[in-house]
This record gives structure tokens, C-alpha cells and sequence, in this order.
């Protein structure tokens, strides 16, 4: 699996998507991304406070088919209380917790070393990507976790998810340029944009 740090990017990426260059940062917001991003992987916080990361494994936490029951009860607790969002955070949700599933499936994992079970409760096989972008991290006792093995493997994540960051952050910039609004100055844009090319 990639590291939390892999996870919390592509929350990132997926909430700066949806955000309106207009919109203020909602850091609020964003830890809410961030949290469902690395929900799969919440097991890992018992273990590592009992001293073994390791200790636990659940694969079915990685299924599209968890992913819509946890996006189910959020729309459905939301629902109940009458929020006008509920159809809006049901749907985040199951893209996060899917988005998550997505970078495991891109990642060398020892285990389950042969994929995930991204259908279970309907099928048990297990699916894993024919490239992998990312490797599995040294897991074990805190030595292992705070490695130079795992820094690089961390570092590498970083460089790899910094490139759809960067082409979004760049769209969003240009498109958010050519876009009548009263606050935006098509000369400024314009020349800011020679200044980035
Ligand atoms: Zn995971």
C-alpha cells in the first residue's frame, strides 16, 4: 500500500478538483477529504498504538462494494438530518474511499501479495495492476516504519503524485483566466501565464 502521505494527496488533488478557483481553502473541508482518503487504512492506527503496525489485516477494507456502503450511511445520516449536501458527501465519499482503493491497486503490495478483493462479498478474487507505480512499505515495528527504505519509497510517491497536482493546478489556472468574471483581469492572466510557460 502506499503511505498515508500517498493517500493524503490524492485527497488533496481530488478536493482542490472540485473547489471553485473562486472558493476560499476550506480547511475544513480538506481534513474531511484527507480523513476518507486514508479510511480504508484506519486499522493501522490500532496497531501501530499496540506496537505492530502489522498486526492487523482486513482486505475486504479495500472493496468498491465498502466503499458504497460507507458512502451509503453518510447520505444516509445526512439525509436524516435534512442536509441539503447529503447526495453531495455520499458521493465524495465513495470517490475518496474508491480513490484510495485505486492507488493500492497501482501498489506492489506483500500483502495481500497477490491484490485486493475489490468486489468482496460478491467475488474473493483478488486484483492487482500489471504496472505498479508505487511499493509496498516496510511494515512492522516503529524502526522499520521511520527507514530510509520507506522515505524513498515515501519521496517517490510524492514526485509521482506531484505531476497530476501540478497539470491540474495549471488547467484550473488557465481555464479560470479565460473565464468572464467580474473579479478576473484577462491581461494579468494572460501575462502570468507567458511568465509560467
Ligand atoms: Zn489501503
Amino acid at each position: 500500500m502506499p503511505s498515508p502521505v500517498g493517500h493524503t494527496l490524492a485527497g488533496y488533488f481530488i478536493y482542490e478538483s472540485e473547489r471553485k478557483i473562486e472558493d476560499p481553502f476550506d480547511w475544513k473541508k480538506m481534513g474531511i477529504f484527507v480523513f476518507v482518503s486514508n479510511l480504508p487504512d484506519m486499522h493501522y492506527v490500532p496497531a501501530l498504538l499496540l506496537g505492530n503496525v502489522d498486526r492487523f489485516h482486513y482486505p475486504f477494507l479495500h472493496s468498491f462494494c465498502l466503499g458504497g456502503i460507507v458512502a451509503g450511511c453518510v447520505y444516509s445520516v445526512l439525509k436524516i438530518k435534512k442536509s441539503r449536501e447529503a447526495l453531495y458527501w455520499g458521493r465524495t465519499c465513495f470517490f475518496l474511499y474508491s480513490a484510495h482503493i485505486l492507488l493500492d491497486y497501482l501498489c506492489k503490495n506483500n500483502y495481500p501479495s497477490d491484490g485486493l478483493v475489490l468486489f468482496w462479498p460478491f467475488s474473493d478474487d483478488n486484483y492487482t495492476a500489471p504496472i505498479h507505480l508505487f511499493a509496498d512499505l516496510q511494515k512492522g515495528h516503529l524502526g522499520q516504519i521511520f527507514s530510509w527504505f520507506n522515505f524513498s519509497k515515501v519521496l517517490k510517491e510524492i514526485l509521482v503524485l506531484s505531476v497530476p497536482i501540478f497539470l491540474m493546478h495549471l488547467l484550473r489556472f488557465k481555464t479560470a483566466c479565460w473565464r468572464p468574471s467580474p473579479t478576473n483581469d484577462g491581461e494579468k492572466c494572460a501575462s502570468s501565464i507567458r511568465k509560467l510557460n
